[in-house]
């Protein structure tokens, strides 16, 4: 059974699919020989044809004889031409309303506590710090712009769960699980009460999320995944084909679930709501500011980037995929990178075609699945299946493009809803997911309790990242207070190996979920090893 697939559940995430494909994968190169009878002619000068053409020489062949300037005519099909005008930008960042950054530090800043990261960790961190103690001076530093990491870049799906799924809390807490649950509960109920009390809009839709069986096998886990939500008082619907057709309607689907407590956010105005509010309360922003050093100083903690420092009482890094300072967090998490597209609006005609009145979030039931949903204007978010891991856990800005994914995504999009046909994507984008071990967040301390840090929401952290930061803050302020007892707080993840062994054991798994998926369901040796030592996905 796949528990933690429940929600956004990424225990997909570290497993690129590699079954013997092409440089350009097989979703660019193996529909060739039909290319003639789907295929149309464009003109593909786009940012995403030409890559794509310097890597696949069977794509190249495909051009008509005799077309020679550089605007060539190119025999290409509906999902590649689908992506030819796409820009390679995040859709949620990529907006006029996007905030101008603060300015960065310079000199020397004096602060009580000081959040690293302006994703939704540190921008929950601050706030929360500053609600709970109104007199507490805070600065939170920015390596890029606030929302630039995987906070303002992410499907915006918006899950109760601060264990990455049921499942997965009940393969690694079974103890705890019911505090898990229920703190999971608080803590999405006291976001959106805090989103209201600070008139953050965030565009939430609150219409609970479908997990869809696309493969017979599926069926089965979703009956096994309702009953254990049931059994927590969870409340979720089974669908079966016809129901979920009527709800919306793919040719894929054979059966879904509806868990109703869930929704959808637009992530990166929320992350710029946040910032908004904070600096209202006072926090000081500096963006542009890499910490690269972090030590003792006094009875305090000294950050040090290029242009400045800041010596402050207490520290909170909020650092997520991204290299940290810190070398105990660097390996408790790895960054693993997914891919989405975004379409243009649909029409009113072209959304009546696929129903989707409820507008729920959706996910199917692969190890390697789809994450969609609709944005208030209705475009369709798709994303997910490929989850690449780039030797030495690289996360440079360049990884945020990978045609071959954007290919596959096109190609999957379409599968999905075939009537779709002749829909364009307007973005493409990926970004770096943190990724723990045990597929959920791990926090910690550091230098005497002077530093805490919160990581690794895995694919489930839009939500989780509150009670994430909250937890930091407490290990900080509050050392007694009952919930940092739990093992789910005491109890680390165990750490990634270094390099190369890193990279073979996620591509070993990479291979392996992909041949489950092929293999309706079944978990090899190797899945079968990594679950019994607790490091399954799905254990
Ligand atoms: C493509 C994608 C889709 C996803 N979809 C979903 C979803 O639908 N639902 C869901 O729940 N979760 C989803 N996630 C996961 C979710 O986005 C993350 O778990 C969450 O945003 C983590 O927030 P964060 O603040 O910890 O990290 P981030 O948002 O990554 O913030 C970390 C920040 O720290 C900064 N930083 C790093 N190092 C330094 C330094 N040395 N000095 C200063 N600043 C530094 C970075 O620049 C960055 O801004 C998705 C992630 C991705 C990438």
């Amino acid at each position: 059974m796949r528990g933690a697939r429940l929600g956004l559940g990424r225990e997909s995430c570290p497993l690129e699919p590699r079954v013997a494909r092409s440089p350009l994968g097989s979703d660019a190169g193996e529909h060739l020989p039909n290319a003639s009878r789907r295929a149309g002619f464009v003109k593909a000068i786009g940012t995403h044809i030409i890559p794509l053409l310097q890597q696949d020489p069977r794509l190249r062949q495909s051009r008509p004889a005799g077309s020679s300037s550089r605007r060539k005519e190119l025999l290409i099909e509906p999902h590649l031409m689908a992506l030819t005008d796409t820009s390679p930008s995040c859709y949620w960042l990529d907006r006029p309303e996007r905030p101008t950054p603060q300015p960065a530090l310079e000199g020397l800043e004096e602060t009580d506590l000081v959040v690293v990261g302006g994703g939704f960790t540190g921008l929950w961190a601050a706030l929360q710090a500053v609600e709970i103690d109104p007199t507490r001076d805070v600065v939170l530093l920015e390596a890029k712009s606030v929302a630039e990491g995987a906070s303002g870049r992410n499907g915006g799906f918006a899950d109760t769960s601060i264990t990455h799924g049921l499942h997965n809390g009940l393969s690694h807490f079974p103890k705890e699980i019911e505090t898990l649950v229920q703190l999971g509960l608080d803590n999405y109920r006291e976001l959106l009460a805090s989103l209201k009390r600070h008139e953050i809009e965030a565009d939430v839709e609150e219409n609970g999320t479908l997990w869809v069986a696309t493969a017979p096998y599926q069926i089965e886990d979703l009956r096994e995944q309702v009953a254990d939500l049931q059994r927590f008082g969870i409340a979720v619907e089974r669908l079966d084909r016809d129901a979920i057709r009527a709800q919306v309607d793919s040719p894929t689907y054979l059966a879904a679930a509806w868990l109703r407590r869930a929704a959808i956010v637009d992530p990166a105005r929320l992350c710029w709501g946040l910032r908004d509010v904070i600096l209202r309360l006072g926090v000081r922003i500096y963006e542009g500011c890499p910490v690269e050093r972090i030590a003792p100083a006094g009875a305090g903690i000294e950050l040090r980037c290029a242009s400045g420092r800041v010596h402050a009482r207490k520290a909170v890094l909020a650092t997520n995929a991204f290299r940290s300072p810190l070398p105990r967090m660097r390996r408790a998490s790895i960054p693993v990178w997914d891919y989405a597209l975004m379409t243009e609006p649909l029409s009113e005609a072209q959304l009546g075609s696929v129903g989707w009145r409820d507008r729920q979030s959706i996910t199917d039931g692969a190890n390697q699945f789809h994450y969609y949903r609709l944005t208030r204007d209705n475009r369709i978010l798709w994303g997910g299946y490929d989850a690449i891991y780039h030797y030495g856990s690289r996360t440079d800005d360049r990884l945020q493009q990978r045609p071959e994914s954007f290919a596959g995504l096109s190609r999957r999009f379409f599968d999905t809803f075939p009537q779709l046909e002749g829909l364009r994507f307007s973005h493409q984008w990926g970004g770096p997911i943190s990724t723990t071990t045990r597929f959920c967040m791990e926090v910690g301390t550091a230098h005497e309790r002077r530093v805490s840090w919160a990581i690794g929401y895995t694919g489930q952290g839009v939500v989780a990242a509150r009670f994430g930061a909250r937890l930091a803050l407490d290990l900080l302020d509050r050392p007694k207070a009952p919930h940092l007892a739990l093992d789910f707080v005491r109890k680390r993840a165990f750490p990634w190996p270094p390099e190369p062994l890193r990279s073979i054991g996620v591509r070993l798994t990479q291979r392996a979920l992909a041949r489950a998926d092929a293999n309706e369901g079944r978990r090899g040796l190797w899945l079968r090893t990594l679950d019994s030592l607790g490091l399954g996905f799905d254990s």
